[in-house]
């Protein structure tokens, strides 16, 4: 995205720039009144800012009225950083036109020229926020999602606190469809229980949307792009699987296997009990 982006700046510099050159050769001054254009700047430049406001603002009300730990920790891995670039795109945009809303001379060049570094400007601006969203901002966000997912769920029962289950216990309470997702997808169930038992909550997080910190550069950047079975779990014999990482900052990859747990576990325990 980042390398993206540089182009598309090269890109528009390369536009911008025959146009000043071509401004340069006919140098006089347009006289005019600017008031409209400055009128209609201004205009676009408040109607922008309050577009990016209320966008950023939106989605905080959404957030805080979104109920329960698990739809917050949903929709926060995957609306805020979009949202937040989106609203930050109309701010540049805003500011951009505030730059330009107080013209009282102008000539070919000067358009040219402030064009050119109203362009430059609003990319640099860009490119730095967006790195700031994409490389530093997860690490915000992984510390909130991981509050959110450990945080104790209240039994709509009983008002009381429910325990988190550990992987062993869990598996009695997922069913053959969850448990074998869990083993072909790294996909983690998480199964809170209420004080009695009677209240079950189960909660998917898949982990190829999750994102770790890198090894190699640091951010938190390093997902799982692929997975691959070595070894069917059977009945009996645990499996295996390779986890394939790589990281979307520095590109490192690295491998991991990890022990693909015996199916149906249920029926094992009701064979030896
Ligand atoms: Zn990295």
């Amino acid at each position: 995205m980042n390398k993206e982006f540089l182009k598309k700046a090269s890109l528009l510099l390369l536009l911008v720039l025959p146009t000043l050159a071509l401004a340069q050769a006919e140098e006089e001054e347009i006289p005019e009144n600017y008031d409209s254009w400055n009128h209609l700047a201004l205009n676009i430049a408040l109607i922008s800012a309050a577009l990016g406001l209320l966008i950023a603002l939106g989605y905080f009300i959404k957030l805080t009225t979104t109920k329960g730990s698990k739809d917050k920790y949903d929709f926060i891995s995957k609306h805020e950083i979009s949202t937040l670039w989106f609203a930050v795109v109309f701010i540049i945009i805003s500011g951009c036109f505030f730059a330009n809303s107080n013209i009282t001379h102008l000539t070919p060049v000067l358009i040219g020229v402030r064009l050119f570094i109203s362009v430059a400007m609003a990319l640099i601006v860009a490119v730095i926020i967006q790195t700031l969203l994409k490389f530093y901002y997860p690490f915000y966000i992984e510390k909130r999602l991981k509050v959110l997912r450990y945080k104790p769920r209240i039994s709509a029962k009983t008002g009381k606190p429910m325990r988190l289950l550990s992987e062993e216990e869990e598996d009695v309470y997922l069913d053959e469809g969850k448990q074998a997702e869990e083993n072909v997808f790294s996909v983690d169930y998480d199964v809170w229980i209420g004080e009695n038992g009677d209240d079950i909550q189960i909660e998917k997080y898949a982990g190829h949307l999750h994102a770790l910190q890198c090894p190699e550069c640091n951010y938190q950047t390093f997902k799982i792009v692929k997975e691959e079975v070595l070894k069917q779990p059977t009945g009996t014999e645990d499996g295996e699987r390779m986890l394939h990482y790589k990281c979307g900052y520095c590109g490192y990859t690295a491998k991991k296997s990890e022990v693909m747990k015996r199916q149906t576990k249920v029926e094992q325990h009701s064979a030896t009990a």
